[in-house]
Formats: C-alpha cells, sequence, structure tokens
C-alpha cells in the first residue's frame, strides 16, 4: 500500500462509521477496506501522445494523486500505454495507471496485451459495452483480460451514457405499476441496478469481489446522494466516488465538494476523483488538489500542513496580511515534498496566519505555530505563537522572512529527521 501511514488520522465522530466494503489492490494502492479513502484523477491529453501523457501524469501524481487514469481509446493510445508506464517508472513514479475503455476495450485489451498487463486496473462502463446480444461476450472478453492479469475493473455507470435498454425495460415496468415511481427515481435505479447486474455478471465469470470497485456518477448533488446511498445499502464492493461533468471553476468545485463531503461524512466512498473542467491554460492538478482539500478539511486525511487564515476585513492593514498569507501557502508548496521525506508527520501541523488582535492570538494559540499581525491602529508588531505560548513578537518589512525561519525551525525540532535523532541521541549519550 503506498498511503503513507503518517497521514492517517482518525475518523472524527461526528461522522457516521466507514461503510463496510471489500478492499482491492490497485497498483499497490488499497481501495475500500477501511484503507484511507484514495485520491484520484484522469488525463485529458491524447493517450497516444506517450510523452504528452507522461509529463500530465506525473503532474497529477507530484499534486497528490494516487491513482490516475488514461483514456485507451484507439489502437495507438493502447500502443502508448506501455510507453506512458516505463516513462512513469524512469522518472521514479511507480503509482499504479487505469485504463479507461468504452466500446472496443475488449478488443484492445486482447490485441495489446502490454497495455493489459501495464494497467493497474480495467475501468469499464456498462452503457458502453456493447448492445444487444455483443454485449455479454464482450464484456466477459474484458473480465477474461482483468483474470488473465490478475488486475481489478471498475464498473463505471455514468449518468450521461445509461445503458438505454435496461433503462427503457425498468420504465415500462415501472409504467405497468398501479402507483409508478416518477421517472427521476426510476432513471436512479437503473444507474444503481446496472452497475450491480454487470458486477455480479463479473464474479460469474470468475472476477472476485475484491477485484470489483463501482461507481455510478451523476452530475447531480441530489441523484449522487441518492444513488450512492442506494449503492452502499445494496452491495459490499468498495465505491469510486465523484460528481460527474461538475463544471468549471468555483461553481465546480463547491458542487464536486458539497457532493463527496456529505457522502464521505455518511462513510460512504473509498475513492475520490473531482471532474472539473479547468479554464484554458488552468492546471489539470487543480482537481486533485480539490480532492486533498476536501479529505484534508473534513480530517480524514492529510496531506500537507493546514493553514488557518482569516479572510481579512477592515480591520487589516493594506494588502501585507494577504501577502503574507500568500507566501507562507507558497512556501510550504515548494517545500513540502522535502520535508515530507525529510521530516515524516509534517502534514499534521497547523498554523496559523491571522489579521488582526480580534481572533488572531486565540486563533495562534490553538495552532501549533501561528502568526497575529497587527490590525490598522494596532501596536505594529506581529506575536508569534509556539505551541500555545507566545515565542516572538515580529516588526518591520521582514516578517514573512523571519516567521518563515521560526517555522522552518519549529519543523527541525518537531518533526526531526532520522539523521537529526541520531545526533540528538548521541549529544544525550555525550
Ligand atoms: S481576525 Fe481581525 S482581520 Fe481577520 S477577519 Fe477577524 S477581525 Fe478581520
Amino acid at each position: 500500500m503506498t498511503v503513507n501511514e503518517n497521514e492517517l488520522s482518525p475518523r472524527p465522530p461526528e461522522y457516521a462509521p466507514r461503510r463496510k466494503s471489500a478492499a482491492a489492490n490497485v497498483g499497490g494502492v488499497i481501495v475500500g477496506g477501511g484503507a484511507p479513502v484514495v485520491v484520484q484523477a484522469m488525463t485529458d491529453t491524447d493517450t497516444a501522445d506517450d510523452l504528452a501523457t507522461a509529463i500530465q501524469c506525473a503532474d497529477l501524481f507530484r499534486a497528490g494523486a494516487e491513482i490516475v487514469r488514461v483514456t485507451v481509446n484507439t489502437p495507438r493510445a493502447a500502443a502508448a500505454v506501455s510507453k506512458v508506464r516505463a516513462r512513469l517508472d524512469d522518472m521514479g513514479i511507480g503509482a499504479p495507471l487505469v485504463g479507461d475503455f468504452h466500446y472496443n476495450g475488449h478488443k484492445l485489451l486482447a490485441q495489446y496485451p502490454e497495455c493489459a498487463r501495464a494497467l493497474a486496473k480495467y475501468r469499464i462502463n456498462p452503457g458502453n459495452i456493447g448492445k444487444g446480444e455483443k454485449r455479454d461476450p464482450q464484456f466477459r472478453a474484458i473480465v477474461g483480460a482483468a483474470l488473465e492479469n490478475e488486475k481489478p475493473v471498475r464498473i463505471g455507470v455514468n449518468w450521461g451514457s445509461a445503458d438505454r435498454d435496461l433503462l427503457s425495460q425498468m420504465m415500462d415496468a415501472n409504467a405497468r405499476k398501479k402507483n409508478p415511481e416518477d421517472s427521476q427515481t426510476v432513471l436512479r435505479a437503473a444507474l444503481v441496478q446496472s452497475a450491480l447486474l454487470s458486477a455480479r455478471a463479473a464474479e460469474e465469470w470468475g472476477l472476485a469481489p475484491e477485484r470489483i470497485i463501482v461507481s455510478c456518477k451523476t452530475s447531480r448533488v441530489p441523484d449522487l446522494l441518492a444513488v450512492y446511498r442506494k449503492l452502499a445499502r445494496e452491495c459490499s464492493y468498495p465505491l469510486h466516488l465523484g460528481l460527474t461533468e461538475a463544471g468549471m471553476g468555483l461553481g465546480g468545485a463547491a458542487s464536486s465538494s458539497a457532493a463527496m463531503a456529505i457522502l464521505l461524512a455518511e462513510g460512504i466512498g473509498d475513492t475520490v476523483r473531482a471532474s472539473l473542467t479547468p479554464a484554458p491554460g488552468a492546471s489539470r492538478a487543480d482537481e486533485v488538489r480539490l480532492c486533498c482539500s476536501l479529505l484534508q478539511s473534513l480530517g480524514l486525511r492529510a496531506f500537507s500542513p493546514q493553514v488557518t487564515a482569516c479572510p481579512g476585513c477592515g480591520r487589516t492593514s493594506g494588502d501585507f496580511f494577504r501577502r503574507l498569507a500568500e507566501k507562507i501557502e507558497s512556501h510550504i508548496a515548494r517545500r513540502l515534498p522535502e520535508w515530507k521525506s525529510e521530516h515524516p508527520g509534517v502534514e499534521n501541523l497547523n498554523i496559523a496566519v491571522m489579521g488582526c488582535v480580534v481572533n488572531g492570538p486565540g486563533e495562534s494559540r490553538r495552532a501549533d505555530i501561528g502568526i497575529s499581525l497587527p490590525g490598522g491602529g494596532e501596536n505594529p508588531s506581529a506575536p508569534v505563537y509556539v505551541d500555545g505560548k507566545k515565542t516572538a513578537a515580529l516588526k518591520g518589512e521582514n516578517i514573512p522572512e523571519e516567521f518563515i525561519a521560526i517555522l522552518e525551525k519549529y519543523i527541525r525540532n518537531r518533526y526531526p529527521s532520522a539523521g537529526e535523532k541520531q545526533n540528538a541521541k548521541a549529544e544525550k549519550r555525550n
């Protein structure tokens, strides 16, 4: 399992217990079975361009994704998958790649065995796996490839490509009822039914339940809640959670977070992905950062030190406060990879950056380390609190640099590297 044990935090008692599920091993990352909720992402490069795809995968992994999915839609894309894998291995990134298959997955997995081997999981969509009589043999061929290569499969139903045959049957059956349900209810039930019928077929063909992960994504929050609650009641497969086609910017982030937070607090969801549309030129990795922030805000995972910063208001002096908060955030982002390898546990650190005397000292005392800037009209000094005690009062233009130096020292002392621990022991002995 690649999840760092230091990132684990106890599940807050305010939430429902985690739903019990099987544990699927996706290339060494455990999904379900009570393992920490895993962050996933998906590339938007043409997979046939193995260099561009490997670079984007690396960006997503470095941002915090633990599993990355790539489209495998053409023979050229399938042929490129093992090259993407090799490029990532050369970069020292061994994290798992997942292939996203629609329509022709049965053919591509058979014709490109290196692709089938290089992928850690196959994602299929029951709505796009074949129609009528072709459906079962094509699905069975994918299950066969998974069995041969010992891979798990995600059965990923999507609102936009629901199994039309099943939906028509269920709509017709509903219409014949004395008191028919509304069509939305039938559609939600059809999504769940589609996923579970496919999962059970895969089991009949030999795929172990712990090799099956299920998702049923919708693009609206209330639908997603209803569908996942039903799924959670009706099966014990690990669940991949996400609002599909969530949209752009703050709206997409808000919708994704709202949907996933409610379900995660109910104990539902073993792996998450935020399907955000990046603005032109914006980083694809924002979807990863959103998932990490969401899990960290909920207290389910810790990826990076948490910065508590007030929003600022009419008491804040100029934009100095905003610049300090921004400097600290960017310092953390830049130093985090080194901190994490040198100072294990640093991701649990709490830092407060506050704008005035109203809430500044209180929040700073509660954090591991905090600074409270002087608001307008206050004594122009910024008290620094370490483990609840005031240890310094900074003044002048160099407050950010001085505070960062205090922060670095605190991290070295509180989360010493293996070498620093040995030195401390040796000093004690002497
Ligand atoms: S801590 Fe002070 S500056 Fe920050 S929002 Fe509150 S009152 Fe405004």
